[in-house]
C-alpha cells in the first residue's frame, strides 16, 4: 500500500547522532561527547547495554586475551570507565577462565550495568531519547540529512552531521541504502540463543558439581544416557555459570531455528515473534531439566527471563574491509588498528558451538581496522558494533563486547571530529593518536 507523504517536527540538531546503547553504541556516543560534539543517542528501549542488559548476556567477553603469553585485560578506554562503575556499585564479577586458560570473562549484575551506563553517558554530556525507534532516513545526495524516529510523540525526524548505526542489526545503513549481507550469506547463521538466570541456588554444592566450563555438559549426556527421552536438548556446548552472587546462575543453553531448521533471522519480524515463543519454551523444558538433576538445583527459581531473544548475527556492512576469520586465527596486524579484539571465533551453528583460536597462543588478539566502520557509499555515517563490516567467521569473533567498545569509541572520536568534507577523509594517524590519548590500547 501507498503510505501518504507528511511533514515531520524536527525533534532536534546535533553534531553525532548514535542510535543504538549497546556497548558500541554506549563507548560511540561518550567518545563523541567527550571530543566536545552535541552527541544525541537514540535506544528503543529504557535503558542501555543492548544484547548485554536486554539480551540477558550478563557477561564481558574479548577484554582478555594473551599478550607475550600472559593473559591480560587488552580492551582499554571506554570500556574501563563503564567497568569500574560497575565494580564501583558492588556489580562487577572477578575474572572467570574457560577453554583450557584460552579465554577470560567478567560477568556482571544486568541492573548495575543499566545504572552504570546511565551514569557514564550523562556525566559525558550525552543527550538520550529512549523509546525511540530509528525507522528511516532522509538523504542529501551522499550524505544522511536527517534520522526518522518513530516515538511516542509521533514520527520525528533528528538531523546531524555525522551518524553511528550501532544498531547491531545495521538499520541505519540499510535505511540510506548501503550493501549488507545477513548471517552466512546461506539462509542462516549464528544461531540465537534466549538467555535467562536462575536464583536460589545452593551454591556450595552447585559449585563442586557443575563449577568447571564444561561439566554441565557432562550432567546432560549422563543423564541423556540414563533416562532416554526424558530430555530434548536443543544443543551441544550448554553454559551454565555462576553470576557475582553464586547463589544465581546465568543459563546460554537455548537455540532458535525458524521453520526451516535454519538460524531464526533476527530482521525477519514474523521469525522475531516466533523466536521468542521458542526461547522460553525451551527455558522451561531446560528448566525441568536442571532443577530434576544438577546438584544444588533442586530449590532454584528462574529470577529472569531476559527481554527478548538474543541476536547474535543479522546484517553486516559491506564496507571498505571486512575482518576475516583468517584475520582472527593470524591474530592479523593493521596499518590503520583502531584498537584489538581478543575473542576467538565462536560459531553458533546448529547443535553446537564451535571455537576457532589463533594459531599463535602466545598472542591471541587481532587488530581491528578503521575500514571496517566505512561503509562505501554515505559520506557522513559509520557502522559499528556487530554489524561493522566483517565476514561471517571474523564477525563470531568480534561481535563480543570487547571489539564493539573498540569499534564505538573510534567511531564516536571520528565522528566528532567531521567537518563538511565525508568520513572516508578522516586523517587515521590523527584519529590513533587521539584514541591513544583516550587511553585505548591499539596493538602492537
Ligand atoms: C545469547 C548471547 C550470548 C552472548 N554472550 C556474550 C558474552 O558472554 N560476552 C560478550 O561479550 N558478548 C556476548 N554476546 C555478544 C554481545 O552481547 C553482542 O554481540 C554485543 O552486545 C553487540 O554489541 P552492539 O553494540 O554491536 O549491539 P547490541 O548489543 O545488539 O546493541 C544494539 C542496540 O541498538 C538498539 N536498537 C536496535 N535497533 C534499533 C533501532 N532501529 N532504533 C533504536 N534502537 C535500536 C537495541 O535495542 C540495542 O540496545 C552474546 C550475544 C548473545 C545474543
Amino acid at each position: 500500500m501507498q503510505e501518504p507523504a507528511r511533514t515531520l517536527p524536527v525533534l532536534g540538531e546535533f553534531d553525532v547522532v548514535v542510535v543504538g546503547g549497546g556497548p558500541a553504541g554506549i563507548a560511540a556516543s561518550v567518545s563523541a561527547a567527550r571530543r566536545g560534539a552535541r552527541t544525541l543517542l537514540v535506544e528503543r528501549y529504557g535503558f542501555l547495554g543492548g544484547m548485554g542488559t536486554a539480551g540477558g548476556v550478563t557477561n564481558f567477553a574479548g577484554l582478555y586475551g594473551k599478550r607475550d603469553g600472559q593473559m591480560q585485560q587488552l580492551v582499554h578506554g571506554v570500556a574501563d570507565d563503564l567497568l569500574a562503575r560497575i565494580d564501583a556499585m558492588g556489580g562487577l564479577n572477578r575474572p572467570q577462565d574457560g577453554m583450557q586458560g584460552r579465554i577470560r570473562v567478567r560477568s556482571y549484575d544486568t541492573s548495575v550495568y543499566k545504572l552504570a551506563a546511565d551514569q557514564l553517558l550523562v556525566d559525558a554530556g550525552v543527550q538520550l531519547l529512549f523509546h525511540a525507534h530509528a525507522a528511516a532516513v532522509l538523504k542529501d545526495g551522499a550524505r544522511i540529512a536527517a534520522l526518522v524516529v518513530e516515538t511516542k510523540s509521533g514520527r520525528q525526524a533528528i538531523r546531524a552531521n555525522a551518524f553511528i548505526d550501532a544498531s547491531g542489526d545495521a538499520d541505519v545503513a540499510a535505511f540510506a541504502g548501503v550493501p549488507f549481507s545477513v548471517g552466512d550469506g546461506n539462509g542462516s547463521g549464528l544461531f540465537p540463543t534466549t538467555m535467562f538466570r536462575i536464583g536460589h541456588v545452593d551454591a556450595a554444592v552447585a559449585i563442586d558439581a557443575v563449577g568447571e566450563f564444561k561439566a554441565i555438559n557432562d550432567v546432560m549426556a549422563r543423564v541423556q544416557q540414563a533416562k532416554p527421552g526424558e530430555y530434548r536438548f536443543p544443543r551441544e556446548g550448554a553454559i551454565l555459570r555462576p553470576n557475582i552472587d553464586p547463589r544465581e546462575w546465568r543459563a546460554n543453553v537455548t537455540q532458535i531455528r525458524n521453520a526451516q531448521g535454519r538460524a531464526m533471522n533476527g530482521v525477519d519480524a514474523r521469525e522475531l515473534s516466533d523466536g521468542e515463543l521458542e526461547g522460553r519454551r525451551q527455558i522451561a523444558e531446560y528448566f525441568r531439566f536442571v532443577k530434576a538433576e544438577v546438584p544444588g538445583f533442586a530449590q532454584s527459581a528462574i529470577v529472569e527471563i531476559a527481554p527478548q531473544v538474543g541476536i547474535r548475527e543479522t546484517r553486516r556492512i559491506d564496507g571498505a574491509y571486512a575482518l576475516t576469520g583468517e584475520d582472527i586465527l593470524s591474530s592479523a596486524r593493521f596499518e590503520d588498528s583502531i584498537g584489538i579484539n581478543a575473542w576467538p571465533m565462536e560459531i553458533h551453528g546448529d547443535g553446537r558451538i564451535e571455537w576457532g583460536f589463533p594459531r599463535d597462543q602466545g598472542r591471541t588478539y587481532n587488530q581491528l581496522p578503521w575500514r571496517m566502520l566505512l561503509p562505501r557509499n554515505v559520506d557522513n555515517l559509520l557502522v559499528a558494533g556487530r554489524c561493522a563490516s566483517m565476514t561471517h567467521e571474523g564477525q563470531s569473533a568480534a561481535r563480543a563486547s570487547g571489539g564493539c567498545f573498540v569499534m564505538g569509541q573510534a567511531a564516536g572520536t571520528a565522528a566528532a571530529g567531521l567537518g563538511a568534507g565525508a568520513l572516508a577523509a578522516t586523517d587515521v594517524a590523527a584519529l590513533q593518536r587521539q584514541l591513544v590519548a583516550d587511553g585505548a590500547w591499539l596493538g602492537d
